[in-house]
């Protein structure tokens, strides 16, 4: 992983090496933080980092602040600035993964989560695939099922959470898949380890509703806003059952970190012909295009980072 130089810690931009907390944090302790993953992607010809929908991440995240009762004291705008200025501190003539965080600092041992000091970090790193878009992935349903709102509400991006997507993935991995699919307590698909999952089924495009346990991705967003207004695809959010993944015509993954990633078979199971779906490529390369600044119809969503 190659670090970008420079994070931004306790209110400035320091050589990463220094942001660093003690070992008594409170966020360290009981995984009281929560966090944003986003993705800048250098474009050579224009000279150009895109940071991919910078200001709906940042709203995602002051939502997950007000579940966890937490204030960064900063707002969406304010965040979103201090990360342009980091970007051009950084200056990466490369694919940028952005990960901002909001934990609770103060050195405490009390299970609480009022009355707690909140800071606000960013670092970011160079990042390619994180998962092999090139290719068709095999995926396995976890028997680590996701978690639910009434125990770590999914919604809220908290880094304590993220025990239930290593497990499902790592179970996965070791068994010689790709990645994990989880099912809700009551089993249906709820999305991949770090992934929300759209299915084809008879031409429509299905994912499953945000009240199944899935985090409200910005990329589902994205990919509805594609297969709608530039394919004419009709997008049903409903919930999925497990076997209609075995008899699905294609299956992809979406995320700030997968981005679109096809998935080719489920517990063995070729998903349609065993290949790489037609709207799955499609919505590939459409997304591909739209977040490297290819696509005038799109520019909308990045917010363009220059260096001189
Ligand atoms: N679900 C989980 C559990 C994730 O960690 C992610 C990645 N942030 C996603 C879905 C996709 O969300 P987004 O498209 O906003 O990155």
């Amino acid at each position: 992983m190659k670090w970008g130089e420079y994070a931004y810690f306790r209110g400035e931009i320091v050589p990463l090496a220094e942001a660093r907390v003690p070992i008594t944090t409170h966020a360290l302790n009981y995984g009281t933080g929560c966090f944003e993953g986003i993705r800048g992607y250098w474009n050579p010809g224009h000279q150009r980092l895109y940071v991919v929908k910078l200001r709906e991440h940042y709203e995602r995240m002051v939502a997950s602040c007000r579940i966890l009762r937490m204030d960064p004291g900063l707002d969406a705008e304010e965040m979103a600035e201090l990360t342009v200025a980091l970007l051009k501190r950084n200056a990466m003539t490369c694919d940028v993964y952005i990960r901002p965080l909001v934990f609770k600092a103060s050195e405490a041992l009390k299970l609480t989560l009022s009355g707690l000091e909140d800071e606000f970090a960013i670092f970011c790193a160079g990042l390619g695939d994180y998962l092999d878009t090139s290719r068709g992935l095999k995926v396995m349903v976890s028997s680590w099922t996701r978690l639910p709102d009434t125990a770590i509400p999914p919604r809220a991006k908290v880094t304590g959470s993220y025990i239930n997507a290593c497990l499902a993935s790592d179970g996965a991995q070791q068994l010689g898949f790709d990645e994990a699919i989880m099912l809700t307590e009551d089993g249906k698909v709820s999305e991949a380890a770090s992934a929300n999952l759209f299915m084809v089924r008879h031409g429509k495009l299905i994912t499953s509703p945000v009240t199944d346990g899935i985090l409200e991705g910005i990329t589902r967003g994205a990919i509805i806003e594609l297969a709608t207004t530039v394919l004419g695809i009709q997008v049903e959010e409903r919930r999925i059952d497990r076997t209609e993944l075995y008899v699905a015509d294609e299956i992809f993954l979406c995320g700030t970190g997968v981005q679109v990633a096809a998935v080719t078979s489920v517990d063995g199971r070729p998903v349609g012909d065993g290949k790489i779906g037609t709207l799955t490529r499609r919505l590939q390369q459409l997304y591909f295009a739209a977040v490297r600044g290819e696509d005038e119809r799109f520019r909308h969503w990045l917010t363009a980072v220059s260096y001189s």
